[in-house]
């Protein structure tokens, strides 16, 4: 990323952007022509799936089960649409036959929109499924895979998804600041067949296209964040070298290895093992321990940040991410033996070195 900056529109670059569009497409398992990297956090996917498919008057199934999937119907409430919600508990996956019925009585549904990993919860939900009703319905499918991409298999033409939005800061181990997104042709289909023009300027993907997508000569929309772009390059040639399916491994064996140590130390899961996410495992923080406390510990002494939970979980969980480059056996062994001494120290009881062991056994 320190690389000298180069025009937006230099052919070097230009060459750049393909080579990023290519990787991407590896990634999300792809041949969608339409992918690219929006200019712009994670939130800024979201806000493009939504502002280009969807017109005031129209209906969108949200699924929600956290806290990115009540962002979801925001966003279509702030396009005109109506938004249709299908809510699960915290800590449950979508529930496939709810949705169904919502399409069912809602005929005329333009998209159903949900979160593939739930960041808030630790959740997975079926998204392969849940595009293939969408698609029975002939409605489009918008995917938030955010966590997703690069830790657990993200199957976007298998799954039949119409416009998937990610992140980098997640499992791509890049910094944060650009949004992997992909449309189908349908998806496509869809914005040229609109009656309105998108409200967003900046977001518009009749526009942004002309800068990122053709052959030859492309023109200036807006000036792309170069140095931002060369980091996403790097990383998901680091995914590639790695291998989609050894990374997903990886992200398994880690996830599983923490939940045994977790659990070893006799800590309780908030996820059930059936659709636990590896890469954001969210723990029960014991009764009359201040779970604050111990998170300010762990950066001050340790330089770990695990997160707080949230909604109705906050103050009586922790979410520990194990995403990218940080799904490691060294990561997962520091964690909980930082956990572990932090909770002795603050009275809980716990037998020392029994997560370490269990996580060790896990690993071998
Ligand atoms: C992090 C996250 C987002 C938002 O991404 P930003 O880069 O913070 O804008 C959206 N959805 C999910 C599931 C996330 O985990």
């Amino acid at each position: 990323m320190a690389q000298p900056t180069i025009g937006h529109l230099d052919p070097v670059f230009v060459a750049l952007m393909d080579e990023i569009k290519d990787l991407l497409r590896y990634a999300f398992q792809t041949s969608n022509a339409l992918t690219f990297a929006v200019s712009g956090p994670g939130s800024a996917g979201m806000e493009m799936c939504f502002v280009n498919l969807l017109e005031p008057g129209d209906e969108a199934i949200v699924c929600i089960n956290g806290v990115f999937g009540t962002r979801m119907k925001e966003n279509v409430e702030r396009c005109g649409g109506t938004a249709i919600v299908v809510d699960d508990a915290w800590g449950e996956p979508i529930d496939v036959d709810r949705v169904a019925a919502a399409l069912k009585q809602h005929p005329k549904t333009k998209l159903v929109a949900f979160v593939h990993a739930e960041t808030s919860t630790g959740v997975q939900s079926d998204a392969l499924t849940l595009c293939k009703l969408a698609q029975a319905h002939g409605a489009l499918s918008v995917v938030d895979t955010v966590t997703g991409l690069g830790g657990i298999p993200v199957a976007v033409d298998q799954w039949g998804a119409d416009a998937v939005y990610s992140g980098t800061q997640k499992c791509l181990s890049v910094p944060p600041g650009l949004s992997p997104v992909t449309f189908s042709d349908r998806a496509v289909a869809a914005v040229r067949a609109r009656r309105t023009k998108v409200q967003s300027w900046f977001l518009d993907l009749s526009l942004v296209m002309a800068y990122w997508v053709g052959d030859g000569a492309r023109s200036y929309h807006h000036t792309a964040p170069v140095n931002a772009l060369y980091g996403l390059r790097e990383g998901l040639l680091m995914l590639r070298e790695e291998g989609l399916e050894s990374a997903w491994t990886r992200h398994a064996r880690m996830g599983s290895a923490l939940a045994a140590g977790i659990t070893a130390m006799g800590l309780g899961l908030q996820v059930d093992d059936a659709y636990r996410l590896p890469q954001l495992t969210v723990v029960r923080s014991p009764e009359g321990i201040d779970e604050a406390a111990i998170r300010r510990d762990l950066l001050k002494n340790y330089d770990l940040e695990i997160g707080g939970a949230l909604g109705a979980w906050a103050g009586k969980a922790w979410r520990i991410g194990l995403m990218g480059q940080s799904a490691t056996p060294r990561h997962v062994l520091t964690c909980l033996s930082a956990l572990e001494s932090g909770l002795i120290a603050a009275g809980a009881k716990a037998s020392a070195g029994a997560a370490v062991s269990a996580a060790r056994a896990a690993l071998a």
